[in-house]
């Protein structure tokens, strides 16, 4: 398969690549890649080798994305990438996250479509890894998809520029997006994996959530609630007046954390996490728990 068409959003000046996608801004040099692992510059041109790379694909039960307001019981079609603009240092799937040498294959929008068909999938889900870095190939899929009737669905962390939503969410039916925390700086410095306190990638996603819910689209929240990270209750509440600044009857998924990669700290209490729920409910119609 080969790349149909240039990289959106990204700027070609004396031989470096400028990607405006995410908040990261990587200054991409000929030969390498910017953050994420999938965006690069080869001779001073954009490219997108990972368009169409899919390293998982299976049918799930949609309360698995987590989402439990958007055509409960049925059954979504699921497509893993490779790479991530995050380095969340407890990323669950960071074996297809972080790592873009791994198993998987190339496959045309038109097959994705059919694998759907075939299994009576009402809708994708563009999920496991972070999907909004392979925003052209999302596209593609996402127009071929409505023309069949069937649903797209985002599960990410909804870190992407605000004219790159605006496009990506006009073709989104429901979406997932993670709120990890509500810290600019645990955004920054240990979740974007680079020394920024800005607060650009927060703002991101917060703006992002936003968008969601004024153009449409149907959203669902997750924050992985881990241990002396982003469990104060300052933050968790935070968290929970933003969400009902928005609409109180958006909902939040509070997910129990256990260890992976790179972070040890023992799982979730799952009475704190029930806890937690149960504050948050005092501002917010709909509070799921789930990993306990
Ligand atoms: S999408 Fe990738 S290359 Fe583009 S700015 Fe974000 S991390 Fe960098
Ligand atoms: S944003 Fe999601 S996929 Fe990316 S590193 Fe973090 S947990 Fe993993």
């Amino acid at each position: 398969m080969s790349v149909k068409r240039s990289p959106l959003f990204i700027a070609e000046k004396d031989g470096v690549v400028i990607c405006n996608l995410c908040p990261n801004f990587c200054k991409i040099e000929s030969g390498f890649f910017g953050a994420c692992g999938v965006r690069g510059n080869k001779g001073g041109k954009g490219i997108i080798p990972f368009y169409g790379f899919i390293s998982a694909l299976a049918l799930d039960p949609i309360e698995k994305k987590p989402l439990y307001h958007f055509k409960p019981g049925s059954q979504i079609l699921s497509l893993g990438f490779a790479g991530c603009n995050f380095h969340c240092p407890f990323c669950q799937n960071w074996h297809i996250s972080q790592n873009t040498d791994i198993p998987g294959r190339k496959m045309e929008p038109s097959e994705i479509i059919s694998a759907a068909l075939a299994h009576d999938s009402p809708s994708i889900a563009y999920t496991y890894s972070e999907p909004l870095i392979h925003m052209e190939y999302l596209l593609d899929c996402m127009v071929l998809a409505r023309k069949h009737g069937i649903a797209n669905v985002l599960v990410t962390n909804g870190c992407i520029n605000a004219d790159a939503a605006a496009k990506i969410l006009a073709l989104t039916d429901a979406a997932n997006v993670d709120l990890k925390c509500f810290s600019a700086q645990t955004y920054g410095k240990t979740l974007g994996g680079r020394a920024i306190n800005s607060g650009v990638h927060l703002n991101a996603v917060l703006e992002f959530i936003k968008l969601c819910h004024e153009m449409g689209v149907h959203i669902e929240i997750t924050t992985l609630v881990v241990p002396d990270l982003n469990d104060s209750a300052e933050e968790l509440n935070a968290a929970a007046e933003f969400i009902a600044s928005v609409d109180s009857a958006i909902p939040w998924h509070l997910t129990a954390y256990h260890p992976d990669y790179r972070w040890n700290a023992p799982p979730t209490n799952p009475d704190f996490l029930l806890n937690a729920a149960k504050n948050a409910k005092k501002i917010l119609r709909h509070v799921h728990t789930g990993n306990i």
